[in-house]
């Protein structure tokens, strides 16, 4: 559990306010609709904003950001949108659609983005295709960003994500995401996840339990699982030396999902592993506890 239950106050058995619980009891105390730990909010690029959407018995409608449908989860005082705020995003207003059940017009869900300056990496890798690739490469590339886009697109209704997540393998967690990328002094697009140094072979686990959408040899990811964890929540995991899983595989978390190693665009053995929101990349340090 996080050491977020402070401002909780009284609960009832499965977590709901007292007020609707009365209500629920039958619904969400026996389904899996009971309150769910929440990642962090940080209304950054790179971030999630977390905006309430009322404490009604049934889940109240669907959410949009940038195209992509987001995760409505039911928080500790009602239901909540998670919208996934991509890298790239300027800061200021910024606005989500929320289309109530059974409704056809989407309402406007405001919220404002914070700017956050990212640090620049410069990093100098050995094989130089992996910097400018050839014309068979890039091919390869076309192919694998559809199927890396869809894989990270895939939203699954009502399987309800568990977001207090474990770090994927022990070692040290890098404070990598974001930042700004130069390959041989060239610049590229910016860092979309969280690096661990841990040694080659190291066992990679699932950090909450998740269906495997796909897994195989990428150009620039190397040998690289991707898993759903529900609601539009993805996670991937990048440069094993070895997959384990299979697509269609159920994990729970604590399942080995492959071994750490260097495939791929690397300069050295590492996971590198990313969670995206609604399509977007977002820090994964705002879904484990604080270190
Ligand atoms: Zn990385």
């Amino acid at each position: 559990m996080r050491a977020r239950s402070t401002n909780r106050g009284v609960r009832s058995a499965c977590g709901w306010p007292p007020a609707v619980a009365c209500l629920i009891a039958s619904l969400a105390c026996t389904t899996a609709w009971s309150e769910v730990d929440l990642p962090r909010e940080s209304r950054v690029p790179g971030g999630i904003a977390i905006i309430e959407l009322g404490a009604a018995v049934e889940p109240p409608g669907e959410v949009f950001f940038g195209g992509h449908r987001a995760p409505v989860l039911p928080g500790p005082s009602g239901w909540v949108a998670l919208i996934g705020i991509p890298l790239g995003t300027p800061p200021g207003p910024q606005s989500g659609k929320f289309v109530p059940a059974g409704e056809q017009e989407p309402r406007p869900l405001d919220f404002t983005v914070k700017s956050k300056q990212y640090a620049e990496q410069r990093l100098q890798v050995k094989n130089k295709r992996h910097v400018n690739p050839e014309q068979d490469d890039l091919e390869r590339i076309d192919r694998e960003r559809k199927r890396i886009d869809a894989a990270l697109g895939t939203y699954t209704a009502g399987r309800v994500p568990e977001l207090a997540m474990r770090p994927p393998v022990a070692g040290e967690r890098s404070s990598s995401f974001g930042l700004r990328r130069f390959f041989n002094g060239e610049a590229r697009n910016p860092h979309s996840g969280m690096d661990i140094a841990a040694a080659a072979g190291t066992p990679i686990l699932a950090p909450s339990p998740g269906r495997v959408l796909d897994a195989g040899d990428f150009f620039f990811n190397g040998n690289t699982v991707f898993l759903d964890h529900g609601e539009g929540v993805v996670t991937l995991y990048c440069h094993l030396s070895r997959i384990d899983v299979k697509p269609g595989q159920e994990v729970a978390a604590g399942d080995v999902l492959g071994k750490v190693g260097a495939t791929g665009r690397v300069t050295g053995a590492h996971l590198h592993w990313g969670i995206a929101v609604n399509r977007a990349m977002v820090d994964p340090a705002l879904f484990l506890p604080p270190q």
